[in-house]
């Protein structure tokens, strides 16, 4: 039976489910899931990444890491993690970088990677295979070694956390739903009982009616989670991604095939569904984990203080200088994408913010 049906026929048994159940089941069923069964990245897939535009930004970020370790006296036995690697093509530049600029990091590192589709974990065994690392791979963040520091990236893993919706009515915040009719099509409804009190923040309950809380539990709880073990254990952590800092009250989870918008709930399982990432949100989550937070600053204005410009140039040629635009123009992936650091209370200002 396709996804959308067993969707169907599981609220027909159970009543509505919410927002982020929906999410979870379109991305991870093990059959049909859409990041379970598919490549997504690429020309040829549903959307393009930053590591997927050009080998400047896995070599930065690889950088970036290192910078941290020396800053925090190069401490033994270094977790290097990713969230979410994908193609694994951010990892093999970061290694590549470092093998050649900071040997000692790459000697002592191990590798710790945070991913839920088997079909990527091939791939980034297969990408990764020539840097002879020993590589664990994790379904869940919760999972990773609390006992060693944590030198730690995510890109564009925090959009592809489910959301909960809350829409502001006469009768209070009503999480928003998905259910299904006779005829199996899925639509939104809002439970008809208001959220308990506390479920939406103080800060958001000036919205007016009809207003939109959006938010991402998964995403807060390994936040702080990371802040945790960084202030315990020492380490650094770079979330890049899309989003915003400041909290609004709209819907951002969309749907995305080959490259286009789709609908959210026509066809779960063939279209890629993300959020954008709340920044306000996550600094608080890493604040009271108990760390020091730096940023968000816009992706363009990070890269180019980690020194794009001059790598650039270095590798030369009309290709990377259509990369570099990419990455780092206004119009393009430059202030839509923000990076946000944590560190220990202790450590010094991270490069690039
Ligand atoms: N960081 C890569 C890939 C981004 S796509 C890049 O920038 O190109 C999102 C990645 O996160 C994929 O590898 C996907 O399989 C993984 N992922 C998504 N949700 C996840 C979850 N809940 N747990 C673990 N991995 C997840």
């Amino acid at each position: 039976m396709a996804l959308r049906e067993r969707i169907a026929a599981l609220i027909a048994r159970q009543g509505p489910i919410s927002v982020a159940e929906y999410m979870t089941l379109a991305l991870h069923d093990p059959q049909e899931g859409y990041y379970a069964t598919r490549d997504p990245l690429g020309e040829a897939g549903d959307f393009i990444t930053a590591p997927e535009v050009s080998q400047m930004f896995g070599e930065l970020i690889g950088l970036w890491l290192a910078q941290c370790w020396q800053d925090q006296g190069a401490p033994a036995q270094p977790l290097l993690v990713e969230l979410g690697p994908g193609r694994g093509t951010l990892m093999a530049d970061a290694l590549r970088a470092l093998q050649r600029a900071a040997p000692a990091f790459f000697e002592q590192v191990s590798l710790d990677l945070v991913e839920a589709s088997p079909r990527l974990r091939k791939r980034q065994a297969d990408v990764l295979a020539p840097f002879s690392k020993d590589i664990r791979w994790w379904r869940d963040v919760h999972d990773l070694p609390a006992d060693r520091p944590l030198f730690l990236v995510a890109n564009e893993f925090f959009d592809a956390l489910p959301v909960r919706q809350y829409v502001k009515t006469a009768r209070g915040w009503c999480e928003r739903m998905v259910t299904a009719g006779a005829d199996g099509a899925l639509s939104f409804a809002l439970s008809p009982v208001p959220a308990s009190p506390g479920v939406v923040p103080d800060r958001r309950v000036a919205a007016t009616l009809g207003g939109l809380y959006e938010v991402s539990r998964a995403g807060e709880a390994i936040v702080e989670a990371i802040a945790r073990q960084i202030i315990m254990r020492g380490g650094s952590a770079l979330i890049v991604d899309y989003g915003y800092e400041h909290s609004g009250y709209g819907e951002t989870l969309q749907a995305v095939r080959s490259h286009s918008f789709a609908d959210v709930l026509s066809d779960p399982g063939l279209n890629d569904l993300s959020a954008h990432v709340d920044f306000a949100a996550l600094r608080e989550a890493a604040l009271a984990g108990g760390a020091a937070v730096f940023g968000p600053v816009p992706q363009g204005a990070f890269l180019k203080r980690l020194g794009i410009g001059e790598r650039a140039q270095r590798l030369g040629g009309e290709r990377v200088e259509h990369q570099l635009d990419r990455l780092v123009a206004d119009d393009q992936m430059g202030t839509l994408f923000k990076a946000l650091a944590i560190v220990p209370p202790a450590a010094p200002a991270p490069a690039g913010f």
